[in-house]
């Protein structure tokens, strides 16, 4: 390929709504350009790179036995409230209606679709174990769209469902889905975490995620370095300690007036500890509202939440609504058994943390008055205990009790082991061996391919540009003539170097532009090819081809052997 004929442009600068150096590089490489908020466009040599991730993903996939397909993006919403999904997951899921006023769904992800197929399809043991992958585009209905194409309304995802006999021939294909995972990664020069991850409303027995730990992640990742406990902080647990006591003395009501947070309630005159505080938080679900009590210290994880009621279509309750369910404004608000004043009738969702709790201070559900002496045993009709709160950087690590850290990274893949869920819903049955009809037990699994390639530039870069893995690199090689003279003994060597590479199945592009060598080298940096050979009129007046790996130092070779020392460079940087 020749540079002037494809289209690369770079910029100097990146645009003002690019927020992250991986988004800024994205543009100014020249790899995509945005068409709307999340939906972006890839030019040639972004499409290049997202090919090569794409086929590492494939590569491994086929070698784990998957077998690979090509499910629709527009579906039928039946199948979607047959998952219950439809409601589920409403605040994520692309809804349109055609012309006759059917309901369509924009494929998030294809569990409804090939659950519907293997019902179908699959009717025998002897046809089990089953695993089917696609790499296609997905939808994802974003509110704040950020960050290129790492939180993207439209996306490129690989999505692969497993179907086994029972749980145990199910774990071992979860188990190849790790390993292939871990390979594709560190295929694409990412060191990527596999840790314990939320299930949420996908659902399923457990999951892992892969993570690449990094400043301007969305995720956190909670990790102890003594033990390797790795978790998502939606998902983390810590051995922090809870607080027991004995209920003592009888409730006191106290006036507390203008005292509206547990920080101020901590404050003098009132010294009320946060850890001996209970925080009441209404939220509404289901259009109901339900009571979350957390201790005074400790915060809402709303993933956790989320998991515990089965959906994340839940909101803080309004001011309005806390008043008519509580008879009280936020700031006042408790669950003491009899306190609330108005038509509150829901759950009281309790962290773990408050199990057992006596001696505390919380709301009276009238405003400007707080009730101590609070056992919640004795005094709060709780109907249901979780693990609701989020773990804090140096609480006690749950397997060894090591202070845990709290590091930034991208989600880059997911595995999930479903279970019967979906089977269920869609009737996925076979007959097993003495003839018995049983439900086929799933995995999903997951990697956003357009965001893993983000990541890869997240991760490898430099000042100048990008720093491209070979396996993922647009261009291998790009070589730079100096001068571009039809018939220069330059351009002649050059293009004598590019059809030889060519023929040695070398991906290289020529950069036959007639600009200042300056510009040129500053262009190849930020696009980031991993290998530069630069060809000008002095170093082959000596005979020499000046060959510079990025990021690397520049080093000569003969005009004669140029040709096998970048074969050479490309094979061992493939290898490295
Ligand atoms: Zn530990």
């Amino acid at each position: 390929m020749k540079w002037s004929q494809t289209l690369i442009p770079t910029l100097r600068e990146a645009p003002a709504d690019a927020e992250i150096l991986s988004h800024k590089l994205l543009l100014r490489a020249g790899l995509a350009r945005k068409l709307a908020g999340g939906v972006y466009t890839f030019l040639p040599m972004g499409l290049r790179a997202l090919r090569k991730v794409e086929q590492i993903v494939r590569e491994e996939m086929d070698r784990a036995g998957a077998l690979e397909v090509l499910m629709p993006a527009l579906q039928p919403s039946d199948i979607w409230r047959q998952s219950g999904r439809y409601e589920t997951a409403a605040d994520v899921l692309f809804k349109i209606k055609d012309s006759g006023d059917r309901e369509w769904v924009l494929s998030a992800t294809a569990e409804e679709v090939i659950t519907t197929l293997t019902a179908g399809e699959i009717n025998s043991y002897r046809q089990l174990p089953k695993n089917f992958y696609q790499i296609s585009v997905k939808f994802r209905d974003e509110i704040r769209p950020r960050f290129g194409l790492m939180r993207a309304r439209e996306f490129i995802m690989k999505d692969a469902y497993s179907f086994d006999t029972d749980d145990e021939a199910a774990q071992k294909t979860y188990q190849k889905m790790y390993d292939a995972y871990a390979r594709i990664f560190a295929r694409c020069g990412l060191k990527a975490l596999a840790v314990e991850a939320d299930t949420g409303v996908i659902g399923g027995k457990f999951s892992h995620e892969f993570m690449v730990p990094a400043e301007t992640g969305e995720n956190e990742v909670v990790f102890c370095e003594k033990c390797g406990y790795a978790a998502n902080l939606e998902k983390a647990v810590s051995a922090a300690a809870t607080a027991a006591g004995k209920a003592g003395a009888a409730i006191d009501k106290f006036a507390t007036p203008g005292v509206a947070t547990i920080a101020a309630l901590a404050r003098p005159p009132f010294n009320v500890p946060a850890e001996q505080q209970i925080k009441t938080l209404v939220y509404i679900a289901n259009d109901k509202p339900i009571i979350i009590l957390m201790r005074g210290d400790d915060q809402l994880n709303e993933a956790k939440l989320a998991g515990k009621i089965g959906s994340t279509v839940f909101r803080a309750a309004t001011a309005g609504e806390i008043f008519a369910a509580l008879g009280a404004h936020p700031g006042s608000l408790g669950a003491v058994k009899g306190t609330a004043r108005g038509a509150f009738a829901g759950a009281v969702l309790a962290d773990e943390r408050l199990r057992g709790a006596a001696g505390m201070t919380t709301g009276a559900n009238e405003d400007g008055f707080h009730l101590r002496n609070v056992s919640m045993e004795r005094d709060v009709a709780v109907s249901q205990w979780a693990d609701l709160r989020t773990v804090k950087a140096g609480e006690p690590c749950k397997n060894c009790g090591a202070a845990v850290q709290i590091r930034r990274a991208i989600e880059v893949g997911h595995v999930f082991k479903l279970g019967v869920k979906y089977s269920e819903k869609f009737n996925a049955l076979y007959l097993d061996e003495a003839g018995n009809r049983k439900l086929a037990v799933m995995g999903c699994y997951g990697i956003g391919v357009t965001r893993t390639l983000q990541a890869v530039i997240e991760h490898c870069n430099d000042k100048d540009g990008i720093i491209w893995p070979i396996s993922v690199a647009p261009y291998e090689v790009c070589i730079t003539p100096l001068e571009v003279d039809a018939g220069s003994e330059v351009m002649k060597t050059a293009e004598a170097l590019h059809a030889g590479l060519l023929e040695r199945g070398v991906d290289v592009i020529l950069d036959d532009r007639d600009e200042r060598p300056g510009v040129k080298f500053k262009d190849t940096d930020l696009v980031g090819f991993p290998i530069r050979a630069a060809i000008g009129g002095k170093s082959l007046a000596r005979g020499e081809v000046e060959i510079k790996p990025r990021g690397g130092a520049m080093q000569t070779a003969k005009t004669g052997a140029a040709l096998e020392t970048i074969v050479q460079l490309v094979k061992s940087r493939a290898q490295g």
